[in-house]
């Protein structure tokens, strides 16, 4: 996949390839923008490109160095994600790792490039070690780092770096796309809503039949939960709890592929013995159920606040989203959002995922 491949972000592909063309490639960059607008591609790509043997402004993906990249084996170019370290050690060794590499010379290509994916969970002691990388970098190195937010990375970092923005696209634009690579029209248009133009996350959701039939499933549930009686919503709070054990290939949620490190899917397994059997399900799968509750009530204040034309996420149930949001009140509706985002915070550290979404229902169930 090539610079002309990708959907949207003329901006951030324009300047990386005006460098490419006139000799003036970075020493470090910062790709920021929401999980799914493409960053973690857009770093590989132009890994490839800087060492791509025809020399050009784009990878043409045919000649060693490019197949080398593309399979993960090119001896210049180095994804250092952050692992499963906790607290000050969180990519401190990976740091450590890129502070003594990047002395030794390219070995096949022009350039030795360092992609880093979450570089907002980096410690304050690994950026530290990317600032010393930093301040003295040489000639031949490009560093990429890769973050959701600028607000999660330290000024002095930011300083240093040429700064690649993301942005969400215009859902028709990200629809078309889906379109193209043979998504069929309704799922299209849906998936582009969900994600809020975010491409890569669009098409990840499109191609997960899982994470489709579990949003569908989800929003039957809360949609019909209101009106329950208090045995029947604990029901569906088991209910809710089965599909999330339900596996997904991704939850649209999650970041963008690369940024996944082994370590980080095995940990829910490892952990499982701490939270008891109920933590079996991937903490992946638990947060997506999570996510697209949050959607809905999100949803909910949006027709209430903006009315049918607001950008609604899951504009395919829009009768339901307003005979719903004409019964529940502003108040109520934040009251169960501010309790998803606890929610979610509280799942990943390992909450019993039945209390939860019990706790969920109750909470949704008139009267409380
Ligand atoms: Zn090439």
């Amino acid at each position: 996949m090539s610079f002309s491949e990708i959907v949207g972000q003329e901006e951030a592909v324009r300047v990386l390839r005006g460098a490419l063309a006139s000799g003036h490639v970075s020493h470090a960059y910062l790709f920021y923008g929401p999980p799914g607008t493409g960053k973690s591609l857009t770093a590989d790509i132009f890994a490839r490109a800087i060492n791509c043997e025809l020399g050009g402004d784009d990878s043409c993906d045919r000649c060693s160095s490019c197949l080398r990249s593309m399979h993960g084996n090119h001896p210049d170019v180095h994804v250092l994600a952050p692992g499963s370290e906790k607290g000050e050690n969180v990519g401190i060794q990976q740091m450590r790792e890129m502070r003594s590499d990047v002395y030794l010379r390219p070995r096949l290509g022009r350039r030795k490039v360092y992609i880093v994916p979450e570089a907002d969970r980096l410690s304050p002691p690994a950026c530290h070690t990317v600032l010393k990388t930093l301040e003295e970098p040489p000639p031949y190195v490009t560093i990429i780092l890769i973050a959701p937010d600028l607000a999660e990375i330290l000024p002095t970092v930011i300083s240093r770096c040429q700064l690649i923005r993301f942005t969400p696209e215009p859902l028709d634009v990200v629809q078309a796309a889906l379109v193209k690579r043979g998504i069929p029209e309704e799922t299209a248009a849906l998936a582009a809503a969900y994600c809020e133009g975010r491409v890569g996350a669009a098409m990840r959701f499109a191609g997960d039949p899982v994470f489709l039939s579990r949003r569908t499933k989800v929003l039957d549930i809360l949609s019909s939960a209101g009106s329950a009686p208090r045995a029947v919503a604990l029901k569906l709070a088991e209910d809710l709890q089965k599909l999330a054990s339900q596996k997904g290939k991704s939850g649209a949620e999650l970041p963008e592929p690369a940024n996944i490190s082994a370590e980080q899917e095995a940990a829910p397994d490892r952990e499982a013995g701490y939270a008891g059997p109920e933590a079996a399900s991937g903490k992946a799968d638990l947060q997506s159920v999570v996510d697209i509750a949050l959607s809905w009530y999100r949803d909910l204040l949006v027709v209430r606040e903006l009315g049918a034309d607001g950008p609604l996420r899951n504009r395919d149930r829009l009768k339901e989203l307003q005979q719903l949001a004409a019964e529940l009140s502003a108040p109520k509706i934040q009251d169960v959002l501010e309790f998803l985002t606890q929610a979610r915070y509280y799942l990943e550290r390992n909450a019993n995922p039945r209390l939860v979404f019990e706790q969920l229902m109750l909470k949704i169930m008139p009267g409380w």
